[in-house]
């Protein structure tokens, strides 16, 4: 494919993305697959990381969805689950969890939607509660989580009581993951992004050992609602750099496949090539501005939500570009387009992203700062 993919992110992460892409209607087909390529260098860097910066994640995270965002979330690796746990997990957690994702190469769960409840973290209803001096009972219900199924770790937020203070990040074992009597987890039937392998997990009264409760040895304000607004704070601009990744490629195939160029609206492609640009240079600032101040919300937000627009915007004009031919004459667009309408969701709507720019303006105009 011609076009930016290469100078933009380089030769190394140029040919990670070419093999994603390989492999992406493989992976689509039968996301279980992927496994076979485990070993891979792109899949093992994901695999390995321990100590990346939220700059050096939203880099990598779009070049590799430059190739194809369904097989970068199909793949295993710490993830979301080693976000929070690098947030509050104490020395013992970190060391067990990157231990065991390393030397199996794991694939995570992490888990906070709910069927009912949707994925406001004050709402939720799954809880723990005391059973003997050191040991909890765990019942929940989530669903909408990636790689839930598949997962042989991960992290699943509960409330241990009622308020902010009260809720708590559970590390899953494969001991718990493996208790068939107490656990069901399901894969859910979906239509886009199917490599994410979005799931449904239940359990009732399932045990847990207080050393698998994270951030125990921190104080309950830092390891409760702040630890989960920091650890989206930092996740957020990973799902901007996913979203303006895809947006990249499917940009590249329509400047590289449309044959008609009178046809193809040069001027709409350039206006749409510099929004890439400047949400790219936007999503860096933010990733830094995370990197020092992990609980500033405001600019993830807007990132997150940009980099969603342009991604719906780009595939809008390869649908009137390619017409309903594109559904049959290229096959990787087609689960592009697809794909697309996922973002939307992933770690907040739109909506729920305006109304924490929204809350950030207000209070900033209270402390006269606008
Ligand atoms: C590909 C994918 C991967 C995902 N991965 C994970 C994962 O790993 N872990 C996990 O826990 N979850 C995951 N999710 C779930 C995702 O985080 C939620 O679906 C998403 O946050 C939307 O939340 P919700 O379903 O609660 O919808 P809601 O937030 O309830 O939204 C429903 C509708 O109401 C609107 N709305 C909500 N609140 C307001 C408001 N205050 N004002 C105005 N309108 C509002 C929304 O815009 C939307 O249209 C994933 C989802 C997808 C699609």
């Amino acid at each position: 494919v011609k076009g930016y993919g290469q100078s933009i992110y380089g030769h190394k992460y140029f040919e990670y993305a070419r093999f994603f892409r390989k492999i992406a209607l493989e992976i689509e087909n039968n996301p279980e697959s992927i496994m076979q390529y485990k070993s891979h260098p792109a899949i093992q860097e994901l695999v390995m990381d321990q100590t990346s910066t939220c700059l050096e994640r939203v880099q990598r995270l779009e070049a590799l969805c430059y190739g194809d965002a369904g097989v970068m979330l199909a793949c295993p690796g710490p993830s979301l689950s080693g976000l929070i746990i690098r947030e509050i997990g104490d020395e013992e957690q970190k060391q067990y969890f990157f231990d065991f994702v390393q030397s199996t190469s794991a694939r995570t769960l992490f888990a906070l939607t709910e069927p009912d409840f949707g994925s406001e973290a004050g709402h939720i209803q799954s809880r723990i509660k005391p059973k003997t001096v050191d040991t909890f009972e765990l019942s929940c219900k989530k669903c909408l989580f990636g790689n839930g199924a598949a997962a042989s770790i991960g992290v699943v937020l509960v409330k241990a009581s009622e308020g902010p203070l009260g809720m708590r990040a559970i590390l899953l074992t494969p001991d718990h993951l493996n208790e068939v009597n107490k656990i069901t987890r399901k894969k859910l039937n979906c239509f886009a992004l199917i490599g994410a392998q979005l799931s449904y997990l239940e359990c009732e009264n399932l045990e847990i050992d207080s050393k698998n409760i994270l951030g125990m040895h921190l104080n309950p304000l830092r390891s409760g609602m702040m630890a989960i607004i920091t650890t989206f704070n930092q996740m957020r601009p990973g799902v901007a750099a996913i979203a303006l990744g895809h947006a990249q490629a499917v940009w590249d195939y329509l400047y590289s496949h449309a044959n008609n160029r009178k046809r193809l609206q040069q001027i709409e492609m350039d206006g749409l090539l510099s929004q890439l640009k400047s949400i790219r240079q936007y999503l860096h600032q933010t990733a830094n501005q995370v990197d020092k101040s992990p609980r500033v919300q405001v600019y993830s937000s807007m990132a997150k939500q940009m980099a969603t627009l342009i991604a719906e915007k780009i595939s809008q004009t390869a649908i009137k570009y390619f017409g309903l031919s594109l559904f049959i004459d290229h096959p990787i667009l087609a689960k592009w387009i697809r794909d697309v309408y996922a973002y939307e969701y992933m770690e907040g709507t739109t909506y729920v992203q305006l109304q924490n720019i929204f809350n950030h303006y207000k209070t900033s105009v209270a402390q006269g700062g606008y």
